[in-house]
């Protein structure tokens, strides 16, 4: 074993890793990385499939983030965000809250459900997003946006009742089955993964779940599975939205109603890849919206170009009845897929294009008027972290901003999009595979005992990590999320690489379960 490997395994505790395995094999050792293309210090070369754990948007080694972060290293790396401004920061914000609310009032979002109506002008100018609270990763933007959200609540409901009322008011959060929003205790409070959460129980505050629409496996839909996507030929009368209201009228009754309705939109992504069916977003944050809840965007995994472009575009049931677009859009965040504005809108990941940990929590002017006041009124939000918007993090992020914009990137997203689409076709001739769900650059591949019967491997035969594993030895590497296999690759990547990639997949299930 080489010796940085003899040192990992002495002295580093993986995330996320069962360490008995880990120890029992030597670990791959990556020291460089170009574009797609990861290299390891064996010099074997692997394709990253899931783009470093759903963090890097534009390729490794980009010469434009490299020289961007060289470029502020010149100038200083960190200073304060405690009591100091700089220069990247200040920049980024106004970049990210341009982007933010630039989609929203995007004319070409075409969205072809009958009863999904376009927002109310009013609604969206009210609900614009002008603040920018900046930490480090995924789940700290959570704990921003909840700490806000409860504070902002707790105020707005405490005014002007008695002192026994006021100390009654507790604001209380809906989020989805399988949600997973991070691994800080606030986010853990959130999230309703059994697996990664329920051993911290006694740790954590109390939050509603309530159905989240996983169509392949939804008790509502009667449809007998098909070799397409189970978004496309469900047949249900959208019994799991029925469910968040009736979510949203119970807890109305007991005379608390939800602070906030916390999702991620358009695809939960630690849940195990689960897209939601067209309108569905729209239907549910009108509900919420309709019982005064804030709503909570969790766009860690799904921001920046990862959704792609309109949902239709690729779709072959909005093909079949028409409502394909004549001019796809491309939308930098998902909840813009369908015209909504959430009131938290929580970044990390592909914020630095894979870079450097950094995350921004966006909120609304009414949220940040809450914490105004005279200092000894003692309004200020009291929360914040030692590397709060860092200069390098900052740099790097204004340049993957600047990439994603450039139409050199919109296109090669665009293509990406297609082929990763059309490769993925490949796949429905296996009879373990039971579900391909893509929402843009992002994929899920369901793998069953028999597709005819949906029936699903224990997790304990490790179906997903031992396929992820003979893809490892055809050079592509990803990670399962149970019984899925993810495919979210840079959008750097060719088609030649994204063939690499599905055949890769194609090939380690018919090892794995053999011929059929
Ligand atoms: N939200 C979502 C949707 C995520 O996918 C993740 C991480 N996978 C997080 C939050 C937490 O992010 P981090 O790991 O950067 O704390």
């Amino acid at each position: 074993m080489n010796k940085l490997a003899q040192l990992d395994h002495q002295f580093i505790w993986h995330p996320f890793t069962q360490m008995r395995d880990w120890l029992k094999r030597e670990p791959v050792v990556i020291v460089a990385g170009k574009g797609a293309v990861l290299h390891d210090i064996r010099g074997r070369e692997y394709l990253d499939a899931n783009s470093s754990i759903w963090t890097n948007l534009h390729g490794h080694n980009h010469p434009k983030i490299n020289a961007a972060i060289q470029r502020q290293l010149k100038k200083v790396a960190h200073s304060s965000a405690l009591g100091l401004a700089n220069e990247p920061a200040a920049l980024l914000a106004e970049k990210l809250i341009q982007a933010a609310n630039a989609g929203i009032h995007d004319s070409r979002v075409t969205i072809h459900e009958s009863s999904v109506k376009p927002p109310r002008k009013s609604q969206i100018a009210n609900r614009k997003l002008t603040k920018v609270f900046f930490s480090d990763d995924g789940s700290t933007a959570l704990e921003v946006a909840l700490k806000l959200a409860y504070e902002f609540t707790r105020r707005a409901r405490s005014a002007g009742v008695s002192p026994a009322s006021r100390a009654k008011v507790q604001p209380h959060f809906l989020s989805l089955e399988g949600a997973y929003h991070g691994d800080t205790v606030g986010a853990v409070s959130l999230g309703h993964l059994d697996l990664f959460h329920k051993s911290y129980s006694g740790l954590l505050f109390k939050t509603d779940k309530v159905m989240s629409p996983y169509c392949y496996r939804c008790p509502f839909n009667r449809a007998k599975p098909e070799r397409a996507d189970a978004r496309e030929y469900r047949k249900c009368n959208w019994e799991c939205a029925g469910l968040v209201e009736k979510k949203f009228a119970t807890q109305g009754r007991k005379g608390n109603p939800y602070a906030a309705f916390v999702f991620e939109p358009l695809i939960q992504g630690a849940a195990g890849m689960i897209p939601q069916p067209r309108g569905w977003l729209r239907r549910v944050t009108e509900i919420a919206r309709n019982h005064d809840a804030l709503l909570i965007a969790d766009e860690v995994m799904t921001g920046f170009g990862r959704t792609g472009f309109s949902h239709s575009t690729f779709n072959s049931s909005a093909r079949r009845s028409g409502a394909e677009t004549a001019q796809p859009s491309t939308f930098l965040f998902a909840c813009h897929h369908e015209s909504v504005q959430p009131d938290f809108l929580c970044l990390a990941k592909g914020l630095t294009g894979g870079y450097l940990p950094m995350a921004a929590t966006l909120t609304t002017q009414k949220v940040f008027d809450a914490f105004l006041g005279e200092y000894d009124e003692f309004k200020t939000f009291f929360h914040g972290h030692s590397y709060t918007a860092n200069q390098l993090g900052a740099a790097a992020a204004l340049a993957s901003l600047e990439i994603l914009q450039d139409k050199q990137s919109i296109c090669a997203r665009q293509n990406l999009e297609k082929n990763l689409h059309d490769e993925l076709q490949t796949l429905w001739s296996l009879p373990n595979v039971g579900d391909i769900r893509r929402v843009g650059l992002i994929a899920g591949v369901e793998l069953v005992r028999d597709w005819r019967t949906r029936e699903p491997f224990d997790l304990r035969e490790r179906a997903g990590i031992r396929v992820c594993e003979a893809m490892a030895r055809r050079g592509v590497l990803t990670r399962p999320i149970g019984n899925v296999i993810v495919l979210m690759p840079p959008y750097c990547t060719t088609p030649k690489q994204v063939w690499r990639m599905v055949r890769a997949v194609f090939d380690s299930i018919r090892e794995v379960f053999g011929r059929r």
